[in-house]
């Protein structure tokens, strides 16, 4: 069998939709699982919305989602190729070229200053109530698509369609279906929503005298509550919102594979070279495929919890210093680079996120750090917490802060002593040391702030701290 050529071929709108990354990512995905071809084709015919801005949006979306293109624009190690160039605006000469063709084949006619691009079989004219106008009805044969996901699809077109407008600018039908031939497109994968297209599209394609590539539709992403596609407004729709809040793109590709398609079992964190395996396209569901913001928090912390610890912090530091101006960051950047490593390493296994990672560790970086309300009522509510904290000064005031055995250590003996449990310590300290009641291990906190830190958080009580 020739080699496998298959394309992602988005419109530059300004922004990268869950969908269209899928769609790249499963494009990507077959390429790789048969040593095939990733084309990237951008598709900007509609050139006043179309801007440089807008193809970085693409190309640093799948560049940070580690989809990187065969042939396409050249963009960093990416593109190249010799059935350039790759963005439509620069093809005009090769729609002409085959627009001769079809003239030529006799497959065209004007009308209404647009060429139309004429059916075989007879025709008739009729008048259409509901479009309120006179149209060519043109008796055909179904078209036959043997979708590799959907199986066999028939779809009728039996109407004369529009290929170049009346401004001379050829639609998407005809630039799309030219450019998959001069391209070598052997699959067609793509969204669901241009099934409607694809009976035109293999007219076209018979009529110029090229193969009929094979299509792969792939289902809908639909929103996580209700019914309905994922539109751009929905939470979690667009690529950069997952790149600003510090997603890992290993995981976000984890998770995207798995709309729509599973290994054969119910596993969910899998290699991204055991899913290249895997993947084909028979495997895809039919069904549309509903987004799950849970599974994907539960994927990415997976992925953030296997990280090796200088990768982990290196993925921190890349985050705080994407926060610009932010206070927090600023701290943190600012903090000597050992300490920032051992807080991070502190906090790894805590977090869902790295968005996390501000809020959870501030009080490491600062001593303005703020009180929880919630957990000041309830901590303070209860025995007597301002001799908790006198107690606990004392005992620790000559532990040795570099163990975290030996902080726990004193803990449970002052504890023991006074007929107490760890925990009426554990919470009392932490409100004073951290201001919440949620965070990584007391001890490993105790012992990365140091005792100078945390004696001064205990024996000064925090102003709202005291007064509640
Ligand atoms: N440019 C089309 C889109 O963005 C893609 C068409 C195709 O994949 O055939 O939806």
């Amino acid at each position: 069998m020739a080699q496998v050529r298959v394309r992602f071929a988005p419109s530059p709108t300004g922004f990268f939709h869950i969908g269209s990354a899928r769609t790249a990512l499963f494009n990507w995905l077959y390429a790789r699982h048969t040593g095939g071809v990733f084309v990237l084709r951008i598709e900007d015919t509609d050139a006043a919305r179309n801007t440089e801005e807008f193809l970085k949006v693409i190309y640093d979306s799948l560049t940070w989602l580690g989809l990187n293109w065969d042939e396409g624009p050249k963009v960093g190690t990416c593109g190249g190729g010799d059935s350039g160039p790759y963005r439509q605006s620069e093809r005009a000469p090769i729609y002409r070229e085959y627009l001769e063709k079809l003239k030529a084949a006799g497959r065209t006619y004007e009308k209404d200053g647009a060429i139309w691009f004429k059916l075989l079989g007879d025709r008739q004219e009729v008048f259409d109530e509901h479009r309120k106008k006179t149209v060519v009805k043109v008796k055909n044969t179904p078209a036959v698509i043997e979708d590799l996901i959907r199986g066999r699809v028939e779809r009728l077109e039996d109407e004369d369609f529009v290929i170049v407008r009346s401004d001379g600018n050829p639609v998407f039908h005809l630039v799309n279906v030219v450019d998959d031939i001069a391209m070598r497109i052997t699959h067609v994968i793509r969204g669901e929503d241009h099934l409607s297209n694809t009976s035109k599209h293999v007219e076209l394609f018979k009529a110029l005298g090229a193969p009929v590539p094979a299509y792969a539709h792939i289902p809908l992403i639909l929103k996580q509550n209700g019914p309905g596609k994922m539109s751009k407004r929905d939470q979690g729709a667009l690529i950069e919102e997952y790149q600003r809040r510090g997603f890992l793109p290993e995981a976000l590709v984890n998770f995207l594979c798995l709309l729509g398609w599973n290994p054969g079992d119910d596993r969910e964190k899998m290699p991204i070279a055991e899913i290249i395996r895997l993947f084909d396209l028979p495997g895809v569901n039919q069904s549309n495929a509903r987004f799950d913001e849970k599974k994907l928090a539960h994927v990415n912390m997976a992925y953030l919890l296997e990280l090796p610890a200088d990768e982990f912090v290196r993925r921190a530091r890349g985050y705080f210093s994407g926060l610009g101006e932010n206070a927090g960051a600023k701290a943190a950047l600012a903090a000597d680079a050992g300490f920032f490593r051992e807080v991070m390493l502190l906090c790894q296994s805590k977090l869902k996120g790295l968005e996390e990672l501000p809020a959870y560790t501030a009080y490491f970086f600062t001593e303005d750090y703020p009180v929880d309300a919630k957990a000041r009522d309830k901590v303070m509510g209860k025995g007597d917490p301002a001799a908790r904290l006198r107690e606990l000064a004392a005992a620790l005031a000559t532990t040795d802060f570099s163990s975290d055995t030996a902080i726990e250590e004193a803990i449970k003996v002052l504890a023991a002593g006074k007929g107490l449990g760890f925990g009426d310590y554990q919470s009392v300290a932490r409100l004073a040391v951290s201001g919440t009641n949620i965070g990584p291990s007391i001890t490993g906190m105790f012992r990365v702030l140091g005792r100078e830190r945390v004696l001064a958080r205990l024996g000064l009580p925090k102003e709202a701290f005291g007064s509640a």
